[in-house]
């Protein structure tokens, strides 16, 4: 995949070559009436490459087998292409051991895997699981769930009005009763990146374990969970330009070890009889029942061909593409940006003088551009910055400066209609 990149000789930084890549994914093809499509809805859901398209069409046409019991050579296939692809993740996140990857159906349930089995094996009466005002609404529930359960107490770190993390009044917060931080790498509503790092320290700093939602920053940035630190990093398939239905949850060795069970079912045992069930190893006995075996496989070619096209290559234009877009958006009358972090990423969050969000989403679908609007998943963050709702333009390795231009076009025509 390498040919997708090519080396700019000037600078000898890796180009993306839009073209190409755009070439790869069928989808952008398409047309909105008589407007080609601007997609630009990339915080809640990816296109996918044709390699991942492949993947899973060979899969199903020629390899498909149920995994980890048949001894017939299709099953051993199955099985080698599946753990295959754990290793591939693994090495994605730069994971010490592919047994540290655990294959989830999305990031909702990576974490509430962690609620359901660490939190409730830790969590007791009067403890504490802190979280921040930015997270999407899977790092929220799952955690009051546990709480109600238990007792225990959700505390919130807060953000600034630039939608940054208040990084002493996390540390504030820690303390004896604190058992688990769990905060978002790559907001999916204001495009903040954490310095997850500094929040991993402290946390340890009172041998507190840390996870990680990485659904959005994982397509954006490269992710090494050993040097983040972190005890938990979840991700998403379906943002990582792979399938729906698969996600991961890597978790260190040593607490994944020592979790109960999450499921219980086929594949997660050892041995079963009505008096007693022994449970299988890690990762297995995380993963009951028949696996999404195409989405693991096909989420592999995901993360293939993203290492083929290259963070550095994907970061830089994805940069150039945040920073066109700023300042295009900053210069439509009446509109506000809400979430401008020193640390941000291809996320584009505003309000518009007069319009409603909902309207604005609406007249600019007319003109082929498909943008989110509303809450995102994370009404906090709407009630911290006094919005019902924003319209978000998010950003892909395959957009180019030219769609963002079709977004500000569009944008005029609310206003004329608005006027
Ligand atoms: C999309 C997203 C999630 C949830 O992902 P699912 O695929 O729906 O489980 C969680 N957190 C963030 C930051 C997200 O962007």
């Amino acid at each position: 995949m390498s040919s997708v990149a090519h080396t700019d000789s000037v600078h000898s930084a890796h180009v993306l070559d839009e073209v190409r890549i755009r070439e790869l994914f069928p989808i952008l093809a398409a047309t909105v009436g008589d407007k080609p499509l601007v997609y630009l809805d990339n915080a809640a859901t990816t296109q996918k490459p044709q390699p991942v398209l492949d993947t899973l069409s060979r899969y199903y046409a020629a390899q498909n087998a149920n995994i980890h019991r048949g001894v017939y050579q299709l099953s051993q296939n199955a099985t080698q292409a599946y753990e295959d692809a754990r290793a591939k993740v693994a090495t994605f996140l730069h994971a010490a051991d592919p047994a540290e990857i655990i294959f989830t159906r999305n990031a909702t349930e990576g974490i509430n895997l962690v609620a359901q089995t660490f939190g409730r094996s830790t969590v007791g009466e009067g403890d504490e699981v802190v979280i921040s005002t930015m997270e999407h609404h899977s790092n929220i529930v799952p955690w009051q769930l546990l709480c109600n359960e238990k007792g225990a107490r959700l505390r919130v770190v807060p953000i600034t009005d630039a939608g940054e993390l208040m990084l002493d009044e996390y540390e504030s917060l820690l303390g004896p009763r604190t058992k688990l931080v769990s905060i978002v790498h790559m907001s999916n509503s204001l495009g903040t990146v954490n310095p997850v790092q500094r929040v991993v320290e402290p946390a340890h700093g009172h041998n507190i374990p840390v996870l990680i939602d990485g659904s959005q920053a994982a397509y954006h940035m490269a992710v090494d969970v050993q040097a983040i630190g972190c005890d938990f990093y979840v991700v998403t398939g379906h943002k990582l330009y792979g399938p729906t239905g698969i996600g991961a949850l890597y978790g260190r060795r040593h607490l994944l070890d020592a979790m109960p069970p999450y499921q219980g079912g086929g594949d997660m045992i050892s041995s079963v009889t009505f008096e007693r069930t022994t449970y299988n190893e890690v990762p297995h006995k995380f993963e009951a029942g028949t696996p999404h075996i195409a989405g693991a496989i096909g989420l592999g070619a995901a993360v293939d061909f993203i290492s083929g096209v290259g963070f550095g290559a994907i970061a830089a234009h994805e940069r150039r593409l945040l920073d066109h877009a700023t300042a295009a958006l900053s210069a439509v009358p009446g509109l506000r940006l809400i979430g401008t972090a020193r640390q941000k990423a291809s996320i584009l969050s505003f309000v518009l003088d007069g319009v409603h969000a909902h309207d604005i989403g609406t007249i600019v679908d007319t003109e082929g551009v498909a943008i989110r609007t509303g809450h995102h998943c994370t009404q906090p963050v709407m009630d911290r910055f006094g919005v019902p709702a924003t319209a978000r333009a998010s950003l892909a390795m395959y957009n180019t400066t030219e769609e963002i231009d079709r977004l500000v076009a569009a944008l005029t025509k609310v206003r004329e209609i608005f006027g």
